[in-house]
């Protein structure tokens, strides 16, 4: 019913004569196909045949014609979809293999067999030369194709939404309306020849606004192609009768080449953007690999060392206390040789998952040291604060209860270090960490599995 109206509506529209130099429905019907699976093609089919063929026959044709014609037509959507890969994304759909030749394939074989056969009917129906038949068919509805496919293919894709949305809006009309007035002037302006303006415009429109936004474009540029033409406007308007090409094919041909030319431009700037997406992610990936730990996953030596140095130049800029906590597990040596290097690995992996769990704040950054020894960077936080903190995971590793015969309690248990300054202009961070590190050794002297407290020369903020 929609296609019967539809093809009235384009008959009957001002520029009527133009259709032979693009007819647009053949292009929605194959986008409509490829959106849909093979085994929903004949029903498809039948309706728009159906459809097509009473709005032809509304606008005056035989039915004894329309019976002819309509099969051809719908043979030709059926070759050029049989020839192109199925559509479920825009981005999947261009990177299909072969693509470009696939659509050069729709573009050319479709509409050439139903050319063909158009001919032959009304050669024997209404005695029109057979080239002059084809002629009127295959070129228009090959340009057809080029122009509307895409643009129906776009139509309901993230990428169309995305050209409207408000933030976009005012680039995608700015472009939009610079592509249709360059097509303004090269189809409109019949004393210069401004032909060679057209592929710069809409490759423009290509580089900017990508596939859907140079598929709107093409659709508005050849509706202005034809329609001045049409009207005896342009360079194609006032085309000589004489000449052995008509109008109708050259500009055709021009159109033709023009929207061919862009179609692989298309592919290899979205290929392009793809590359660089994916060079982005890998390299923020390679980034957090870099900064994390092999064997436990968490933050390394590395990631503390760049986080210390920026958290300290905040502290000094705000004056604000900057706390540190060392934390080493108790007698490893002797686990490890008691229960091998295996469970040595998996008890690492288990302490450095608790600290990990039980630093919430935000700013609060806990790392791998090296070997068994791990450290926890407290922004904010004064000495006080450090050391709530460090009871906190020390009791958490013994509510681990991992088995350590070597210890005293006889299971896994970690010391404790910590100390916090508001370091001044020209302190050196390196102190922080020794003072922090002597606090741990404090605390593995003192009978292991207890946090101490590091005095810094300058005196710490209670
Ligand atoms: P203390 O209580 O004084 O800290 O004694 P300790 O045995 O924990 O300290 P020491 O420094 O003597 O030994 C640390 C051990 O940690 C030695 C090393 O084999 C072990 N270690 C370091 N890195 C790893 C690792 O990645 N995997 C395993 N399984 N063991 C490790
Ligand atoms: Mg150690
Ligand atoms: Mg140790």
């Amino acid at each position: 019913m929609i296609y019967a109206i539809v093809d009235l509506a384009l008959n009957r529209l001002a520029f009527a004569s133009g259709w032979t130099i693009l007819w647009p429905l053949n292009g929605v019907s194959i986008a409509i196909l490829l959106m849909r699976p093979r085994s929903d093609w004949p029903a498809i089919l039948i309706g728009i045949g159906a459809g097509a063929g009473i709005g032809e026959c509304m606008d005056g044709n035989s039915i004894r014609m329309e019976l002819l014609l309509r099969p051809i037509s719908l043979s030709e959507v059926t070759i050029s979809a049989l020839l192109l890969p199925h559509f479920s994304t825009l981005g999947d759909w261009l990177r299909k293999p072969h693509i470009f030749k696939r659509f050069l394939g729709a573009l050319v074989l479709g509409p050439s067999i139903s050319g063909v056969l158009a001919a032959i009917v009304f050669h024997v129906s209404a005695h029109q030369g057979y080239l002059s038949a084809f002629d009127d068919w295959a070129p228009s509805d090959a340009l057809g194709i080029a122009v509307t496919m895409p643009l129906a293919l776009s139509l309901r894709t993230p990428e169309m939404r995305d050209l409207f949305r408000p933030v976009q809006l005012l680039k995608t009309v700015s472009v939009l309306a610079l592509a249709f007035l360059v097509a303004g002037l090269v189809f409109g302006v019949s004393r210069y020849p401004l032909l060679f303006l057209l592929y710069p415009a809409l490759f423009l429109v290509e580089s900017l606004l990508a596939f859907s936004g140079s598929a709107v474009a093409v659709l508005g540029v050849a509706l202005i192609a034809v329609y001045l033409t049409d009207g005896g406007r342009g360079p194609f308007g006032v085309w000589p009768k004489d000449l052995p090409v008509s109008r109708d094919v050259a500009i055709q041909i021009y159109l033709g080449f023009q929207l061919l030319a862009l179609f692989p431009a298309s592919i290899l700037l979205l290929e392009r953007r793809r590359m660089a997406a994916e060079l982005r992610d890998t390299n923020e990936q390679l980034m957090m690999l870099a900064s994390l730990d092999g064997l436990t996953g968490i933050p390394n030596r590395r990631s503390l060392d760049e986080r210390f140095a920026q958290e300290w130049g905040r502290a000094v800029r705000l004056q604000t206390p900057l706390g540190l906590v060392m934390i080493d597990i108790d007698h490893f040596k002797q686990f490890n040789d008691l229960y091998g290097h295996h469970a040595g690995d998996e008890c690492l992996r288990a302490v450095a998952s608790v600290l990990y769990g039980e630093v919430r704040r935000t700013h609060d950054h806990v790392a791998r040291f090296g070997g068994e020894e791990f450290a926890l960077l407290l922004p904010h936080t004064d000495v006080d604060g450090a050391f709530h903190m460090a009871e906190i995971l020390r009791q958490a590793i013994v509510s681990l209860a991992i088995d350590h015969r070597g210890c005293a309690n006889g299971v896994v248990t970690v010391s404790i270090g910590c100390a916090a300054m508001t370091p001044k202009l020209g302190d050196n961070r390196l102190s922080l960490l020794q003072v922090a590190d002597a606090a741990l050794y404090d605390a593995k002297r003192s009978g292991r599995n207890r946090v101490h407290i590091g005095e810094t020369a300058r005196q710490i903020v209670r």
